[in-house]
Order: structure tokens, then C-alpha cells, then sequence
């Protein structure tokens, strides 16, 4: 239902948590967080409260990053519970993935990958998106923002997303379709959210993606393409600030 990411010189997980509250107006029933940092590719999450969430998670020493995800969940595709929170893996564990909305063809590219080998850890949707993109990054022998935008091509339903990869510790790939997903444009710094609030506090440039569009943040730069492969100016958007 919410979600909030970050790439940039600040500790993400501060901003992501503030962010995630800032969305609790929005109703959820779990929360999670990625992180990247030395000691790899990690998730925390929790059914409940952003506030449990963070409360888990104090006193683990590996939670310094520049680059994060978050999510607060609104069940749609198995109960609330720790498994079905996101983020989720890929099966290589290479890719993290938030997502809100729905997978109305889930169910067909779950037993596609079923018969492929691939298993499920939990009862979502997401879980299946995000392994549906491994899947056709595998075979493409493509970068990760490629096997995205073919993807999208294959997905019916409503969806923001935002992945992270593993190998690449600079770069957030986001997409939306139905979904909203707004860009916060920084100083070398940029926070992706479902609304503004969250980034109001540090930015009034922001940028709103639009359907079908795919926004890759790599190396402090912002790149939009349709999933068409047309690359479209990003039009920044001056917010009043009001705090
Ligand atoms: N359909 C996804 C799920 O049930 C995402 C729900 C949401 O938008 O929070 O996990």
C-alpha cells in the first residue's frame, strides 16, 4: 500500500522508516525494508506496525546503507503475515522487489514458473512478478531494467514497483502502472514514494511517473523510458513546500 525508497549519500533506513510513517495514514498491516551494504542483499520485515518493524531490527550492526527499499502492505494475495510482507527475493536472491497493487494474471505466470522449477516462499502476487523478471532476465542474458520493461509487456493488473539489484549497490529501477509513484529529485539524492509526504521534508523537485513508464536511478542520475524503449524528458514538478 505504501512505499518509500532511497538512493543517496544520506543512511537510508532513517529515511525509509520516517517515510513509511508518513504513509501510515494510508492503512497496512505489515512493513519491511532492503538494505545493501557489506553484509549483502538483506530484508527485514514484520506483520505490523512500522514501529515493530524498527523495533526488530535495533541492535543488528549491519544496517548502515545509501541505497534502500520499503513497504507497507495491504494484503490482497495471502494473509498478513512475516512471509507475504515485502520485500521480496527473486529465487537467486540477487533481486529485492517492493510492490503495491495487483497481479491479475498471477496465477498463470506462477504455474509457467512452477513447471520451471521456480518455488514460492510466499502466498503473494509479488513474489511471482518479481520472479517472472528473473526468469526472463536468465534468458535474455539482459540487464536487469531490460528483463523489467519485457515483463511489463506480460503483466496484467495495477502496479508500482521498485527493485533493487545485488550487483549493482547505485541503482533503483522503479515502474507504475494504476499505482502512483513519485520521484523526489535531490542533490545527488533521490527518494522514490506513493505520495509526496514522505519527501517534502527534503526536496520540492519531484517528478511523477507515469503509466508504462520505467525509471532507472543510476550513478546519482535519473533515466525514464516507456516500456515502448523511448527514453522521455523527466518534467520536474515544483512542490509548496508545507511542513
Ligand atoms: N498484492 C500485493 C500483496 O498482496 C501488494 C499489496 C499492496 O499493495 O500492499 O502482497
Amino acid at each position: 500500500c505504501g512505499i518509500v525508497a532511497y538512493v543517496g549519500k544520506q543512511e537510508a533506513l532513517p529515511v525509509i522508516i520516517k517515510g513509511l510513517k508518513r504513509l501510515e495514514y494510508r492503512g497496512y498491516d505489515s512493513a519491511g525494508v532492503a538494505l545493501l551494504n557489506e553484509a549483502g542483499l538483506n530484508i527485514y520485515k514484520k506483520k505490523g506496525k512500522v514501529a515493530k518493524l524498527e523495533a526488530s531490527m535495533a541492535g543488528n550492526p549491519h544496517l548502515h546503507s545509501h541505497i534502500g527499499i520499503g513497504h507497507t502492505r495491504w494484503a490482497t494475495h495471502g494473509e498478513p503475515n512475516d512471509v507475504n510482507a515485502h520485500p521480496h527475493y527473486s529465487s537467486s536472491e540477487n533481486f529485492a522487489m517492493i510492490h503495491n497493487g495487483i497481479i491479475e494474471n498471477y496465477d498463470v505466470l506462477k504455474t509457467d514458473l512452477i513447471n520451471k522449477g521456480y518455488t514460492f516462499h510466499s502466498e503473494t502476487d509479488s513474489e511471482v512478478f518479481i520472479n517472472f523478471i528473473e526468469d526472463i532476465y536468465q534468458n535474455n542474458n539482459c540487464s536487469l531494467e531490460e528483463a523489467v520493461r519485457l515483463a511489463l509487456h506480460k503483466i496484467v493488473g495495477a502496479y508500482a514497483i521498485v527493485l533493487m539489484n545485488r550487483e549493482e549497490p547505485d541503482t533503483l529501477i522503479a515502474a507504475r502502472k494504476g499505482s502512483p509513484l513519485v520521484i523526489g529529485v535531490g542533490e545527488g539524492e533521490f527518494f522514490l514514494a506513493s505520495d509526496a509526504t514522505p519527501i517534502v521534508e527534503y526536496t520540492n523537485q519531484v517528478v511523477y511517473l507515469d503509466d508504462y513508464e520505467i525509471a532507472v536511478i543510476r550513478d546519482a542520475k535519473l533515466q525514464i523510458k516507456t516500456i515502448e524503449n523511448v527514453e522521455t524528458h523527466p518534467y520536474i514538478n515544483k512542490l509548496d513546500m508545507e511542513l
